[in-house]
């Protein structure tokens, strides 16, 4: 682990991101190496109770045939709406939650067909770290224990743990002194942090961080940013990196995976699908993006989606996308587009695909856009 001088969190403009290193970073998730985690047809069902009068069950399909793979030291990330799934994913891939049906294959074993004891001996392997600083912290426990927790449940001494703390502490950029202190003495960004050494503490090889920034101080957002990339780079860290902003999955990911009403509707390559994005809800996405040059900012054409965000309970034939499609047409409404290669270099479920990359009516200024990776996730921060 690395060492730094405690500090507090600074403020975005104060962000200086090594160019260098995000390079670095866009490469990892280029990794061709064996999967470290292969998802496949992952399905994830929630049967709801009826309401009064209402007969039969009602069930919700949160997650529907979610297929991926993430190579070590990759970063993919999972981007879409509230609802989409994205986090009912990230919490079956860790088993948080039990999935319906598919499998979760990491380092070659089914996770689902793990005990809750093996899964416990994998947490060590396998860590989270959750949206909301606040609550995933116990309030009447010193952080010192917090952050030792981990270590202690995979049988490290308690005394051999306890004292890894302070170098964990400095590796999330946190003043060692302070570990005797209760989670309401920091800050968001510092609870943060205290959660990201607590994940850090048992090595892992992979991070599910689901949307670590939203519950954040825009002020801060650009501080964890740099935080995560950094410890990515320096451990080689695989990340399922959860958001519903694009602006930031831009500059921290290799792999981008776009969710819509529990499905993937455009994977592949960050750079590819965000320069030539083949989906036309990512196009929408995108264009909702923020832009860090003021004056592409002004240029951007925005496209805003007609229609109602569908229930998952009651999913639109066909496209699930197609009520909110300007490009819809008939076959949309009966035939589901499979999520394969269509000739854009990576796979995207949509009958339209080459018509979608090149429609006029909703092109985009995607060169400027893409912007640089660190222009773009400062921006984020200050912008989102
Ligand atoms: Fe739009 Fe049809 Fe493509 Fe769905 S399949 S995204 S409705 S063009």
């Amino acid at each position: 682990m690395t060492t730094s001088e405690a500090m507090p969190d600074t403020p975005v403009e104060d962000v200086a991101v090594d160019e260098g290193a995000v390079d670095e970073a866009a490469g990892a998730g280029q990794a061709t190496t064996s999967p470290l985690l292969s998802v496949r047809n992952l399905i994830k069902e929630f049967t709801l109770k009826s309401k009064a009068g209402d007969f039969g069950k009602r069930v919700l399909r949160a997650v529907d045939d979610v297929s991926f793979d993430l190579a070590p030291g990759q970063v993919l990330g999972l981007v879409g709406e509230s609802g989409c799934g994205k986090s009912t994913t990230a919490r079956c891939i860790l088993r948080l939650i039990e999935p319906t049906s598919g499998e979760i294959v990491y380092k070659g074993e089914d996770l689902t067909a793990k005990s809750h004891k093996q899964m416990r001996e994998l947490r060590k392997e396998l860590q989270m770290v959750f949206q909301d600083p606040y609550s995933s912290l116990h309030p009447r426990r010193r952080i010192r224990h917090t952050i030792a927790e981990p270590m202690i449940v995979q049988g490290v001494n308690q005394k051999e743990a306890l004292a890894r703390v302070p170098e964990l502490m400095r590796t999330v950029q946190l003043d060692p002194r302070r570990a005797d202190a209760y989670p309401h003495e920091f800050s968001g960004g510092q609870r943060q942090r205290i959660g990201i050494a607590r994940a850090l503490s048992v090595d892992p090889e992979m991070l599910v961080l689901d949307e670590p920034l939203s519950a954040l101080d825009v002020s801060v957002q650009a501080d964890i940013i740099n935080l995560l990339q950094g410890l990515q780079q320096e451990y080689r860290l695989a990340f399922v990196f959860i958001s519903h902003n694009l602006s930031v999955v831009r500059y921290l990911a290799g792999q981008v995976g776009v969710m819509y009403l529990g499905q993937i509707v455009e994977i592949g390559d960050a750079e590819e699908v965000l320069a030539r994005p083949a989906h036309p809800y990512t196009k929408a996405l995108l264009s909702a993006a923020p832009v860090p040059d003021p004056e592409a900012e002004r240029r951007k054409q925005q496209i805003v989606l007609g229609g109602e965000v569908p229930s998952a309970l009651d999913p639109p034939s066909g496209c699930r996308f197609h009520p909110r499609c300007w490009l819809a047409q008939d076959i949309c409404r009966v035939e589901t587009p499979a999520l394969i290669e269509r000739g854009n270099g990576h796979p995207v479920a949509c009958h339209f695909a080459a018509e979608a990359v090149t429609d006029k009516k909703s092109h985009l200024d995607l060169t400027a856009s893409a912007g640089t990776s660190a222009s773009a996730g400062t921006s984020v921060a200050a912008q989102d």
